[in-house]
């Protein structure tokens, strides 16, 4: 099988990820630090992405990584409670580990898209975190411009009653399965068939200003899906699409923000584990998200995920 090393890395390394992740948000009121962009940023992305880059590190020397958060403002003398509170928290996972340790394994995650690379969102849905919501720890390879490899941690969503805590694990021409972050058997998983009208629901954010809920509302309602949406944060979305439990995600550009490019973290693991699946995703024009070139999703605009069976339909309502 293809990249059976990679995937068994990115599944343990999401997994002690997401088990950080879990214990900040369970014992510590996770406090926000605002980042430039005005974005939150807590202990727990810290720490996740510490976790995840040392892995990968270790594993895959010559890799870059491409993940969303660097350690500058934490090296900040003002944030050295902060800091040791990541290194505390990366110690329960990692005995031993020092400050400035976990400051380089952060660092390791501000590569440069190259011809392989990852990309890492360490917590994907910050806000959703900090809410008490939807949160996904998102990691994927890309080898020349392609998703090879995505894992998609979620430690809050469960389906169908379950206990929460799932994993979504996608390999190219291999199919998504689904695992619970606890360990189990991985089941496999696939989009919902077009004719099951109960799941034809569209997924969208939480956060109004991260879409244009107007317009999925109305293009929705064009292909024929006219009950509420179901609102979520981060690429628990595309899990929701995979798993059948949803036909369409819509991330239409918000008319606030009309410059904003869409981050590469933000839909790589994601975009394979609903390819996989059986579904498809591309950008509101139809042309397919291009993880070639730069963090920056620079030449898309909008994300459309669908099962597959709807997506002409869709985009043609976007037209
Ligand atoms: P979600 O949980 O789906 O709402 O997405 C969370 C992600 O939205 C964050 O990781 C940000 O990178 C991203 N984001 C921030 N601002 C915007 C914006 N104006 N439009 C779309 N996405 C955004
Ligand atoms: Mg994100």
């Amino acid at each position: 099988m293809a990249y059976e090393k990679e995937k068994q890395v990115a599944i343990e390394a999401v997994r002690q990820a997401a088990k950080l992740c879990e214990a900040v948000r369970l014992e510590m009121v996770p406090e926000a630090i605002e980042k430039q962009d005005k974005s939150p940023v807590t202990v727990a992305d810290y720490g996740s992405q510490a976790i995840i880059c040392r892995a990968l590190a270790a594993a895959f020397p010559q890799d870059a990584v491409v993940g969303e958060e660097d350690a500058a403002t934490l090296s900040e003398p003002a944030l050295a409670p902060v800091l040791a509170s990541v290194t505390a928290q990366v110690n329960r996972v990692i005995a031993g580990a020092t400050d400035n340790e976990v400051l380089s394994w952060i660092n390791h995650g501000n590569g440069e898209v190259t011809s392989r690379y990852w990309t890492l969102d360490p917590i994907d849905g910050t806000k959703g975190f900090l809410r008490g919501d939807q949160y996904a720890i998102a990691l994927a390879l890309v080898v020349d411009g392609d998703l090879k490899v995505g894992v998609l941690g979620c430690p809050f969503l469960s389906f169908d009653g379950e206990e929460p805590g799932l994993m979504f694990v996608a390999v190219r021409g291999e199919g998504t399965v689904v695992v619970p972050l606890a360990g189990g058997t991985p089941k496999p998983i696939h989009v919902a068939n077009a004719t099951d009208a109960e799941r034809l629901r569209f997924v969208e954010s939480v956060e109004s200003g991260h879409g244009d809920q107007a317009q999925q509302k109305a293009v929705a309602a064009a292909a024929g899906i006219i009950a509420p949406s179901i609102r979520m944060d981060s690429q628990a979305k595309y899990a929701a699409v995979a798993a059948g439990q949803a036909a369409l995600y819509l991330r239409l550009p918000s008319p606030k923000t009309p410059d904003y490019r869409e981050k590469i973290w933000d839909h790589a693991a994601g975009t394979l584990v609903v390819q996989e699946a059986g579904g498809k995703v591309t950008d509101m024009h139809g042309n397919p998200l291009d993880f070639a070139k730069s963090a920056r999703l620079e030449h898309n605009r909008g994300v459309v995920v669908s099962n597959g069976a709807i997506h002409d339909e869709v985009l043609k309502a976007l037209q």
